[in-house]
């Protein structure tokens, strides 16, 4: 079964592709035009049951090719995706419907995962069978509140390494939740729910505090790594959140100076002046900021401007095949530029491949995190993994 996605700019074509693979297991296939799309149906239209489609296109647009359907009998789904104002959306909607199509429905650029999901449901439910992914499980509050009491979040690393040498100078923490019936959970099925439910600083005091003590063994063992937690805005509402750092590295016998707290602005700051305090306040403790997922929607140049950071994380979708495309090195480059002019360290997020990994190495970058150097593991595979790496660093160089 395949999937069409029509857009002229190959970066918009490019997002909408990861983010439908992600979803379901059918063929997406990218036309950068309405003319390639109708030559993909030509050749393949019994397979094809989904069309996401640009209204802006130039040559043929999102009008005239839903005509170009029409007339082709086109009778599986449709949904237009379109960055223009909600106005136009809806006009078209309206003459899509008009035209009697599985019209699923119009969605404004860039399209949200949810969006997505719920327009593939829709598409199911309408026109055929098609390999959806199991949907995730979806957990309660209570569940994951039984979850932090009783110790069942457990950290993972991933190794960050410099790429002018390869040495491996830190890592990043990621939660997982070794649920007892569904076995390792990710963090994006219960972040949300952590946040919305006011159990984020348990978590994030928890999931620090054990990233804290993992670091001293490490140093115990000779292996002197920065270490890089996550922190949601939420956090920032914590005035406890400083002084509880502290301690608890103080505990651990870990100095400050080797912590760093990446941050991403999910949801909205529910009060910045408490924020910014408390942000001073890590500053004046030598604590490290990092800006997760810059480049993205939720994490911004207004960020930036506001905010003291050390570090800046280019989101992965800009890093993975930026060697190849134009657009995606463009603002790659545009970041680790900005982030030098303003004093930050530089660190890619999500190299897969080896050309990946030579673009970043050429590009001045100063660290690199990503499934080509390692996926994030259980603290027990650590010291494994760095003995393991040596020869592969050295082969690298
Ligand atoms: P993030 O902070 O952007 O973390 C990086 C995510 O990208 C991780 O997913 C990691 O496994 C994945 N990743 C790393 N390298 C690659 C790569 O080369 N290719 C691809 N495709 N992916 C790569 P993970 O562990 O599922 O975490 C998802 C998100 O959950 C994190 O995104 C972070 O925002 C959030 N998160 C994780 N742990 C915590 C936590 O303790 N507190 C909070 N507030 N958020 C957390
Ligand atoms: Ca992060
Ligand atoms: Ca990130």
């Amino acid at each position: 079964m395949k999937i069409l996605i029509i857009d002229d700019e190959p970066f918009v074509l490019k997002v909408l592709q990861h983010q439908l693979s992600s979803l379901t297991d059918a063929e997406v296939v990218p036309c950068d035009s309405a003319r390639a799309a109708l030559a993909e149906l030509a050749v393949d239209a019994a397979q094809i049951f989904l069309i996401f489609c640009d209204l802006q296109m130039p040559e043929m647009d999102g009008i005239e090719f839903v005509r170009q359907l029409v007339a082709l009998h086109y009778d599986k789904a449709l949904v237009l995706v379109s960055g223009e104002d909600i106005r136009t959306l809806e006009t078209a909607e309206r003459l899509a419907l008009a035209h009697k199509l599985q019209f699923l429905g119009a969605i404004q650029k860039p399209a949200t995962r949810e969006q997505l999901q719920q327009m593939l449901e829709r598409a199911v439910t309408c026109c055929v069978p098609t390999p959806l992914r199991a949907a995730p499980k979806t957990y309660g509050a209570e569940d994951l509140r039984h979850a932090i009491a009783a110790g069942h979040l457990e950290n993972y690393y991933q190794p960050k390494v410099e790429l002018a040498t390869g040495r491996v100078i830190g890592v990043e923490t990621l939660v997982r939740w070794r649920h007892p019936d569904d076995g390792l959970v990710f963090p994006d099925q219960f972040i949300t729910l952590a946040e919305e439910h006011g159990l984020i600083n348990d978590l994030t005091r928890v999931v620090l505090t054990a990233a804290l003590v993992q670091t001293r063994h490490w140093l115990d063992a000779g292996l002197d790594l920065k270490v890089a937690v996550n922190a949601s805005m939420d956090n920032f509402s914590d005035v406890e959140f400083p002084d509880f750092i502290a301690r608890t590295a103080e505990m651990a016998g870990v100095p400050l100076t080797s912590l760093i707290l990446e941050i991403t602005e999910s949801r909205l700051m529910k009060d910045p002046l408490s924020a910014l305090d408390i942000i001073i306040r890590l500053r004046l403790k030598r604590i490290k900021l990092s800006i997760d997922d810059f480049g993205t929607g939720n994490s911004s140049m207004t960020q930036l401007r506001d905010l003291p950071f050390d570090e800046l994380k280019v989101d992965r979708g800009f890093v993975h095949g930026a060697c190849r495309n134009d657009a995606l090195r463009a603002i790659f480059e545009a970041s680790l530029s900005m982030a030098r002019q303003l004093g930050m360290k530089t660190v890619a997020e999500g190299p897969e491949d080896r050309e990946d990994w030579d673009f970043l190495k050429a590009s001045g970058c100063d660290l690199a995190q990503g499934y080509f150097i390692a996926k994030p593991m259980p603290a027990s595979e650590v010291l494994g993994w760095i003995a393991a790496w040596e020869p592969r660093r050295q082969e690298l160089m």
